[in-house]
């Protein structure tokens, strides 16, 4: 195809403004998905996509557009909207010339639209503001058109008005794609260097791995090669999404389509990487090469500890399809056999857990989840900390953490608890703007530590739900931080030990102690719970002599869960993991593990 007739855009959105159902809309105007296929959110294949709603994988998809008499070729790029996913969405972003900016006419500009709409611009991309959902009655479309316009730097009367739903005004979107996104540009007598934007794994065809080409051509059955690793592959088929995949006879410059090669792990095909050819090799990268870098580790552990093999192979299926995850075994007094995971921030983990669980059906404890550290001991050496038993003994020189700049954007009648939620939670404010009258944006430096456990929540309930928070890391810092270890009848506990801020040790200490104090049932001999940090104790409870039936401490009146515990009392003393000299069930590590 002639580059002259190419246009390479996406979508930029806050979750929930109406990405996926525009998508939808354009797909059946360019006549790509017939309206009897047509089913809600076309692109989101993933079942846990569906479920969750959002977009975890990114997807191009070819459309063609008529505008005064002339054929374009489109190429929809899907980035994904979550800060978890930031490095995918930087590399989605280099795919494309142009990015609608897509604002609900009912809630306007949130904090992830900014940061992606940053994003966008770093990447010299042109800006097409549309405000969605304009058939919503709540619609306000003079009133955030004023303020894409005031953001952006246009006229609020550029600002286009659609709605994905009715279809209104989606049809002069893609003529403004023609005239406003430049057409892409790049050396046809080079040698082949195509990006890889994303990277998916399908059971009957193996690694299909999205690209596009930048200089010269791919074409089909040729040798390619991955310049960050150098591995050689020969193309078996390559082609364009539309949404379905179909085979060509190659891509030429500017192009976004598909490669097949037969392998089978994404790891081989990892996004960011550029591909060229075997017989005529380009010397440089696209751009440098970022292997993902786990943001957050927890332990996963099988209930059943006879599972841990099942567990296991499930992880190892997931990494197929999923580069950024990677995991080693560890081995817990108290949990027994399983993985220490590294994931890239929470949303991350909690989709790998809920895969494990649905799909392999398999039965998990977490242990909570820390983020990196890095300790640096008295003898000068330092250590990468992804979990609290890794933290070096003794006098400690340096201990530096991660540091994000995070962004709330909330109605300025929440400031003031906004303002408190961030300073609890060892933020230093670095500004405040007004985005209209009535809603501000608020901006924090903040250890990632504080942002990764309930912070969104909290943030939510403070702020009736208004809020909306985005994050990006900024390197690291060095904070005045402690192990706080859990000691049983003087055993430590590892599960529970945890590395949290000095000031926080002490409170952590507490509340851990008068949980497991409550958990665990009395026995022959009284059983003091302690936190300690080193050697020295910060808190103790006792847990009496006697004997006591397990439930009759578990708080709450959940049935379906008492029930389960009854389940798992029945099988005995199988369940009972000793500690030192205590026996503990492991109910106990699960509730203590799972409550807030
Ligand atoms: P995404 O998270 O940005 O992909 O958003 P979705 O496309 O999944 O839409 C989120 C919700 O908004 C869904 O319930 C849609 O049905 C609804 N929605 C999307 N576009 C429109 C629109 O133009 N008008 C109305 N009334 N609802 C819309
Ligand atoms: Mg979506």
């Amino acid at each position: 195809t002639d580059p002259e007739m190419i246009r390479n855009f996406c979508i930029i959105a806050h979750i929930d403004h109406g990405k996926s159902t525009l998508a939808d809309r354009m797909l059946q105007l360019t006549g790509v998905v017939q309206p009897r296929q047509m089913k809600a959110q076309y692109l989101d294949r993933m079942d846990i996509e569906r479920e969750r709603g959002i977009t975890i994988k990114s997807q191009a998809v070819r459309m063609p557009w008529e505008h005064a008499e002339d054929t374009y070729a489109f190429h929809m790029i899907d980035t994904p909207g979550h800060v978890d996913f930031s490095y995918e969405v930087s590399r989605s972003l280099d795919a494309c010339e142009g990015a609608l900016l897509l604002v609900d006419a009912a809630q306007g500009i949130e904090a992830q639209t900014l940061a992606n709409l940053y994003l966008a611009m770093e990447h010299d991309l042109v800006i097409i503001p549309v405000l969605n959902k304009i058939d919503l009655p709540a619609a306000m479309p003079d009133k955030y058109a004023a303020e894409i316009a005031g953001l952006i730097g246009c006229e609020p009367e550029e600002v286009l008005r659609v709605s994905g739903k009715t279809g209104e005004g989606v049809e002069e979107l893609l003529d403004r794609i023609v005239e406003e996104v430049p057409a892409p540009e790049g050396d046809a007598e080079a040698p082949a260097r195509a990006m890889i934007f994303d990277s998916v794994y399908d059971t009957y065809r193996g690694v299909v791995t999205f690209v596009r080409v930048v200089d010269g051509s791919l074409g089909h059955r040729e040798k390619i090669r991955m310049m960050s690793t150098g591995a050689t592959h020969e193309l078996l088929e390559i082609g364009v999404s539309q949404p379905e995949p179909k085979p060509t006879q190659g891509l030429g410059i500017g192009e976004v389509g598909y490669l097949i090669t037969g392998v089978k792990d994404v790891r081989q095909s990892k996004v960011g990487d550029t591909v060229t050819s075997q017989a005529r090799p380009a010397d440089e990268l696209i751009r440098g090469y970022q292997e993902p870098r786990p943001m957050v580790f927890s332990g996963l552990f099988p209930i059943d500890g006879s599972e841990f093999p099942v567990l296991r192979e499930a992880l190892e299926k997931l990494q197929l399809n999923d580069a950024a995850l990677n995991f080693e075994p560890e081995t817990s007094t108290a949990l027994g056999f399983g993985f220490r995971v590294g994931f890239l921030g929470l949303l991350h983990l909690e989709i790998t857990r809920e895969r494990l669980e649905q799909e392999y059906n398999l039965e998990l404890i977490s242990t909570a989840p820390n983020v990196v550290y890095e300790v640096t001991d008295e003898s000068g050496e330092t250590h990468q900390v992804t979990n609290p038993s890794e933290f070096p003994e003794g006098k400690i020189a340096d201990i530096r953490e991660p540091i994000v700049d995070a962004t709330v954007i909330v109605p300025a009648e929440f400031i003031g608890p906004v303002m408190e939620l961030c300073q609890s939670r060892r933020g230093a404010m670095q500004g405040m703007d007004y985005l209209s009258e009535e809603r501000v944006e608020i901006r924090y430096s903040m250890p990632l530590a504080e942002i990764v456990f309930d912070f969104f929540d909290n943030l939510k309930s403070r702020t009736k739900g208004y809020a909306s928070l985005n994050w990006q890391g900024t390197g690291e810092q060095s904070a005045d931080l402690v192990k706080v270890d859990i000691l049983l009848q003087g055993d430590k506990v590892d599960a529970f030990s945890a590395i949290t801020h000095r000031d926080q040790a002490y409170d952590y200490g507490v509340k851990m102690a008068s949980k497991l104090k409550d958990l665990i049932p009395r026995q022959q001999f009284e059983v003091p719970v302690q936190a300690a940090i080193g050697s020295r104790i910060i808190a103790r409870e006792n847990i009496r002599a006697i004997r006591k039936d397990v439930l009759s401490k578990c708080y709450g009146g959940d049935i379906s869960r008492k029930r389960k515990l009854l389940e798992k009392q029945k099988e005995g003393k199988k369940r009972m993991k000793m500690v030192g000299t205590v026996e503990v069930p492991q109910e106990a590590f699960i509730t203590a593990l799972s409550s807030e």
